[in-house]
């Protein structure tokens, strides 16, 4: 009885397993293999050797520096790292991703990992008395934030390929008038849909209806939302820090968004917590936006092993879909995905696996290193003998 009505009907997002108890090579939790640019260590270890009077004041409740530096970085990468171009030490969007207008910092809000970001928007664009709409199969922690702020949801299942079902999708938008929010490339099938199938979507959606795209993994090889904010003023663009900028340990997360929805947010922000970022993070998130053209090179790299990692797959008998992300989503016809869960683990490495009804057959892998997937190889083979 001393337990709220509302603590008694959560329902909590369960992360891929963390184990302390044995070192496994980590490839559970879409975290990036690689280290954060030597700037950024560079940048941090500076602040607290000849600043650490700032570890004891607040930090800048508005992160404007972060934000200019977001703001230049998307401006640099055009919204999709693996792809920009690098020549001479500057850092060019790739053609097919120039934003056809400069982001500013007014259009980015920032917060404590874009679950926490998530989580005011949720607060501040959905409502309790209409269903919004995502897929049947998405980022599994959109329900739980649902299930927190008592907002109804309306799940559409997925089409025969796991793509998401657009026209499904906007009819029942049309009937709620709740809002959709999708992530693109979607999670856990790392498929992504074009950004002029999403254009379509956002021109036939109702313009006084909120429309969030996850774009948590897009830096992999999808193709970023950012270009639709000049032509649709209901668009919010969730990121993170976690996956493609190797920042998963310092809980950075942001929207791109027209300037009277960041505001929105940040009011959502200053109700719950003034300063979501703590004074390391600002610098260290800082730094890695404005050493764009390292992290063009690492998410490169993992979209290269994932490629040559499908590859591999596809020649063990696995069904795998076509990744746009840091994972790859597969199944084996002859083994159940919690079995070859169990049988990894049993050789020292970790997937994934969700029980999840419809998709239990399947594991989600994240891209490591070279050296990481030819040991999850090793362990294939294995398994599979
Ligand atoms: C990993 C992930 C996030 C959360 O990232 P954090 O910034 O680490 O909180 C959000 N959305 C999707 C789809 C993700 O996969």
């Amino acid at each position: 009885m001393l337990i709220s009505n509302r603590v008694k009907q959560l329902n909590p997002y369960v992360p891929g397993e963390q184990p302390k108890d044995r070192v496994y090579i980590k490839l559970n939790a879409n975290e990036n293999p690689y280290p954060p640019a030597p700037s950024v260590q560079k940048a941090v270890m500076d602040f607290v050797q000849n600043h650490p009077e700032k570890l004891g004041l607040y930090p800048d409740p508005d992160s404007l520096e972060l934000h200019a530096a977001i703001a230049d970085m998307l401006n640099k990468c055009g919204g999709v790292l693996c792809r920009a171009k690098c020549e001479g030490g500057e850092v060019k969007p790739a053609d097919e991703d120039k934003i056809p207008f400069t982001v500013t910092p007014d259009m980015i809000y920032t917060g404590n990992g874009s679950d926490e970001v998530l989580s005011f928007v949720f607060y501040a664009f959905f409502d309790s008395s209409k269903k919004f709409v995502m897929p049947q199969f998405t980022y599994s922690f959109y329900p739980v934030y649902a299930g927190y702020y008592n907002i109804p949801m309306d799940q559409v299942p997925l089409k025969e390929d796991w793509s998401l079902d657009v026209d499904e999708m906007l009819a029942r938008a049309g009937k709620n008038e709740g809002g959709i929010i999708f992530a693109n490339p979607n999670a856990p099938t790392s498929l992504g849909l074009t950004r002029d199938e999403v254009r379509q979507m956002i021109k036939k959606a109702s313009p006084d209806e909120i429309f969030i795209v996850d774009e948590a993994y897009v830096d992999f090889g999808g193709e970023s939302c950012i270009p639709l904010l000049a032509e649709f003023k209901n668009l919010v663009i969730v990121r993170t820090f976690s996956k493609s900028l190797c920042g998963a340990g310092q809980r950075l997360g942001y929207i791109v968004a027209n300037p009277e929805l960041v505001n929105i947010v940040t009011t959502v922000k200053n109700s719950v917590n003034h300063f979501p970022i703590d004074a390391v993070a600002q610098v260290s998130g800082t730094a890695a936006c404005r050493d764009v053209a390292y992290y063009a090179e690492t998410s490169r790299k993992v979209a290269q092993t994932r490629d040559e990692f499908y590859n591999f797959l596809r020649e063990k008998g696995f069904y795998v879909l076509k990744s746009q992300t840091n994972f790859l989503f597969a199944r084996h016809p002859a083994i159940p995905g919690d079995e070859l869960y169990q049988k990894i683990k049993q050789q020292g490495l970790l997937i994934r696996h969700f029980a999840t009804k419809g998709i239990e057959d399947f594991v989600r892998i994240t891209i490591g290193t070279p050296e990481q997937m030819a040991e999850l190889k090793k362990a294939f083979e294995e398994v599979l003998k």
